[in-house]
């Protein structure tokens, strides 16, 4: 079978199909410690879940306007005006099939074959073959960890020529945790203002998620140039544990809004009715769950930071947001795949390597999982690495 030249060049997603072959492991009763996807272990809160169910119960199974019902539009307007202090009419909204749905429209929307995408080094691992799978061409700049693994300003100027169309930026980061400050979000935007041609994707799902004082600022408020090139990317996923209710939304200039609900108009249509309610109660209602979780998250980075930074030969920058640890395994001198393959197949412990963001040399770890299989999982890699 032939399949579509667009694809030929397209990696499968990492991320899934470790944490796929985990939960397949730990189905068939083998004892898995995973650190795999980005999921965190929380069951949604109740008034979130009771507010969908209400809307089963009122018959709110129908389709809706492709590009979401108008309660979650407003809710999420208010949401980025309380939050990010930005206006958003609601025809500045999309609401997409999870976060990742809002970047694959965006990119579909505004890239052509002779595009070009700036992608800092490690990136989040799907943005590249999104990149791609619109036909244009990702171009790399690699970061290290002596800047926190961000883009410099430096960096961003040297890369940016007049085939660049967007930059992706991502904070806090997945897979590193790292969380720009504003001083540095503000020297980016400085230098993005100089190249009007240029649009940003501010990829924000972790916004909440944040330790030891780090705060997150949309570089959509930066300045109004900065808001009308930035289209924010979010969903409810990390910060209300709803990963499988895939409710995402894009928000930014409203011609390309509109190219997006096109493009979902002829292949999705409107995200889950009924989930599209419970979003609008998650947004509306107490924020008092997002805070609890985040706490836990804070003392789960702390232990494991503790245990897997004790670990011979393993070394990792301390970060300030998410729910990921990015650390080094160089001087075990094997590429990240073979380290984690073994990792897998030996202690039974899954993990991402880090090649599926692009760094060989580091592996990424996901701490939104309990405090047990975190001193469990750090034990084992613990004894694989005195093996190595
Ligand atoms: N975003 C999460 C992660 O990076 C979930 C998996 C995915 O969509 O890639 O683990």
């Amino acid at each position: 079978m032939q399949l579509a030249k667009r694809l030929r060049n397209i990696q499968p997603s990492l991320t899934l199909a470790i944490d796929a072959k985990a939960k397949a492991m730990k189905a068939s009763g083998i004892d898995v410690c995973s650190f795999s996807a980005g999921e965190p272990d929380f069951d949604t809160p109740d008034h979130i879940k009771a507010a969908a169910k209400l809307a089963l119960d009122q018959g709110k199974t129908r389709y809706t306007a492709a590009a979401g019902i108008p309660e979650l539009k407003q809710a999420i307007a208010a949401k980025l005006l309380r939050d990010n202090q930005l206006t958003y009419k609601p025809e500045q909204i999309i609401v997409t099939n999870g976060g990742k749905h809002s970047l694959y429209n965006l990119m579909m929307a505004i890239l052509d074959e002779e595009d070009e995408v700036i992608i800092p080094v490690p990136f989040w691992v799907s943005y590249p073959e999104m990149a791609k799978l619109a036909e244009a061409t990702p171009v790399f700049v690699i970061t290290t960890e002596e800047t926190g693994y961000k883009i410099t300003p430096e960096q961003l100027e040297a890369a940016i020529n007049p085939k660049t169309k967007l930059f992706v930026l991502n904070s806090p980061s997945n897979p590193t945790g790292m969380v720009y400050s504003p001083a540095e979000i503000h020297a980016l935007a400085e230098v993005l203002e100089r190249h009007p041609h240029v649009y940003i994707v501010s990829d924000e799902i972790y916004e909440k998620i944040l330790y030891d004082g780090a705060s997150h600022i949309s570089i959509a408020s930066v300045s109004p140039a900065m808001y009308d090139r930035t289209l924010i990317s979010s969903g409810f996923a990390k910060a209300y544990s709803m990963t499988g209710w895939r409710v995402g939304y894009l928000a930014g200039a409203p011609d390309i809004i509109k190219a997006a609900t096109i493009i979902q108009g002829h292949s999705t249509s409107n995200i889950c009715t009924f989930a599209q309610y419970g979003a609008v109660i998650a947004l509306n209602d107490s924020q008092e769950c997002v805070e609890t979780m985040r706490k836990a998250f804070a003392e789960r980075r702390d232990v494991m930071y503790d245990l897997l930074t004790s670990i011979p030969g393993i070394t990792c920058p301390k970060p300030d947001g998410a729910f990921y640890l990015f650390p080094s395994i160089k001087s075990f001198g094997m590429p990240s795949l073979d380290f984690c393959d073994k990792l897998l197949e030996e202690f039974q412990v899954a993990v991402i390597p880090g090649i599926a963001f692009g760094l060989d040399h580091c592996i990424r770890l996901s701490y939104a999982t309990n405090l047990e299989t975190i001193r469990e999982g750090c034990d084992r890699i613990r004894q694989f690495a005195a093996k190595l």
